[in-house]
């Protein structure tokens, strides 16, 4: 029987969900270690057909179906597939978010396009705090289980409004800044200073045209939160497509030296986040122990 083996492990039905939720998760970044296998240039690869609605109808079917067999006959096929949907998905609005993008609406013959919240680049310090923060009081047990999720999930969503909101500010006055167009231009989010952001632009290498701090740009009027918002989310010019150019995101190339090194500098301080949370970890579970 499938379940045998979950049975020889001694793990609970709800300890079985958590796995299988983390691993499915984690799917879509299949496209890492396969471009690398199959000798595929990664930059190209890399969030297309894993981060997308088409390969959705693949994957999850695929995955809900061995779920379903290994827990069978505990769990519906219908519940495995509710289940695989929402963590697949769950890990496709996570890196939408992030300025790198992912390309939703792949298809194997059109060019891919990229789209992004670009809120974030890769760690964002405000973000770990407020899930460090949530990970101890789940671990204390200081509020319940819905509470936290729900004051998470409220505190997380305003602060990318936020995030947003200054990416807004941020792109209004990149356009001051480069007094006319620039070939392939993004601003990339800084991983630790929260209102910090660089000015990219690529024309057969990357260039840093300016960074600056957003919280310090001079605003000729002061704007309701509100019209900000806007602006921010529906307003057409600063698009959802607004990515950087994948040529320019290749891994250790000298057409980018400039731009790795910017990214280095702003996400290194934030691994001081991840080790201190790590050490508290290790300290936490050593005294049940
Ligand atoms: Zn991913």
């Amino acid at each position: 029987m499938p379940l045998y083996g979950a049975v020889s492990w001694s793990l609970t039905l709800s300890q079985i969900y958590i796995i299988y939720g983390a691993i499915i998760a984690m799917i879509p970044d299949i496209d890492g270690p396969l471009t690398h296998l199959l000798c595929l240039k990664h930059h190209t690869h890399h969030r297309t057909w894993s981060h997308s609605v088409l390969g959705s109808f693949f994957l999850v079917p695929l995955l809900s179906f061995a779920f379903y067999s290994y827990l069978f006959p505990v769990l519906t096929f219908t519940h495995a597939m509710v289940i695989t949907t929402v963590c697949f998905y769950s890990h496709l609005i996570t890196d939408w978010i992030t300025a790198y993008g992912i390309c939703l609406f792949w298809v194997p013959w059109k060019a891919p396009t990229f789209y992004s919240l670009g809120a974030i680049t890769i760690f964002d310090s405000v973000t770990l705090i407020l899930w460090y923060t949530a990970s101890i009081i789940s671990w204390y047990h200081w509020m319940s289980a819905t509470r936290l999720l729900l004051a998470f999930t409220a505190l997380v969503s305003m602060w990318l409004a936020l995030k947003r909101v200054w990416l807004f500010l941020a792109f209004r006055h990149s356009l001051s800044l480069t007094k006319g167009p620039l070939p392939n231009r993004w601003l990339q989010p800084s991983s630790f200073k929260p209102d910090t952001f660089a000015l990219f632009y690529y024309d057969g290498s990357v260039k840093l045209k300016a960074e600056f701090r957003v919280s310090k740009v001079q605003r000729t009027e002061s704007e309701p939160l509100g019209n900000l918002l806007r602006l921010a989310f529906l307003d057409k010019e600063l698009g959802y497509k607004r990515v950087a150019p994948r040529e320019a995101l290749e891994r250790f190339s000298e057409k980018n030296r400039v731009y790795a090194k910017w990214m280095r500098k702003h996400t290194v301080p934030s691994l001081v986040l991840v080790a201190a949370h790590a050490i508290w970890f290790v300290l936490a579970f050593k005294a049940i122990v």
